[in-house]
């Protein structure tokens, strides 16, 4: 199938409430052209350059995502025009991007990566992690970002309950963490699901999936 019939089967069989990133990571500017002529226009991508790149040559009112790890180094590339970034897991990343959104003049919004899945190699904040920086009385300096959610990925594992599972423990993190909601913390938010699991992350509360290869078809990576 065509990266344009997948996304219309995507996206017809997703609820309205759920925003569609297409993760176009390693892929062609011809094939991000073919999702946006059909249409779409948020893109996810987890290199800062390699999006930075992209955005370039791409056309202007593409909505780009960071979901990948962040170095923040590379913050800078990024600030003029990112959407929205997925995957902060520290307070000194925040910082960083608050610094570099006030010399754009501009307000990023950002998720908050907290860790569910049990294996070590994914990121992210532990749930006393996120409520201290949440509680954090230097959170309201940072006049030029915006929390807008939580992001998690599940472990990758067929066992769907074990899946399921760790969806279900983002929904209570989110559930939980609404109560420090702010003016920077505003939690809308509910980065969850990819190719994989996006039904099971639909089902467990899910407003944001973000969907690569089931789109775009599998990744060479050389
Ligand atoms: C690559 C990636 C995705 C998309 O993965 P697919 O399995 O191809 O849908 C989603 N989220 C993150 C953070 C990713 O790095």
């Amino acid at each position: 199938m065509s990266i344009t019939e997948n996304l219309k089967k995507i996206k017809s069989s997703i609820p309205k409430n759920v925003t569609l990133i297409a993760v176009s990571k390693t892929k062609p500017n011809s094939a991000i052209l073919e999702a946006y002529n059909a249409g779409h226009r948020a893109f996810g991508e987890n290199k800062i350059q390699e999006m930075a790149q992209k955005h370039e040559i791409l056309p202007k009112d593409i909505e780009w995502h960071m979901i990948g790890h962040l170095q923040s180094n590379k913050v800078k590339y990024m600030a003029q025009f990112v959407h929205l970034i997925h995957g902060v897991d520290s307070f000194k990343k925040l910082a960083e991007i608050n610094k570099q959104a006030l010399k754009h003049k501009r307000i990023i919004n950002c998720l908050l990566q907290l860790k569910i899945a049990k294996e070590d190699s994914k990121f992210g904040l532990s749930i006393s992690d996120a409520e201290q920086i949440l509680t954090s009385d230097k959170l309201t300096d940072l006049k030029n970002i915006k929390i807008t959610g939580l992001m998690g990925m599940a472990s990758f594992t067929s066992d769907k309950e074990c899946i399921k599972n760790e969806f279900e423990t983002l929904k209570s993190y989110f559930s939980k963490l609404t109560q420090y909601s702010s003016p920077v913390f505003t939690p809308t938010i509910l980065s969850m699901g990819m190719s994989g699991d996006y039904q099971i992350a639909i089902e467990q509360g899910s407003t944001m999936v973000r969907v690569g290869s089931a789109i775009f078809g599998e990744r060479n990576y050389t």
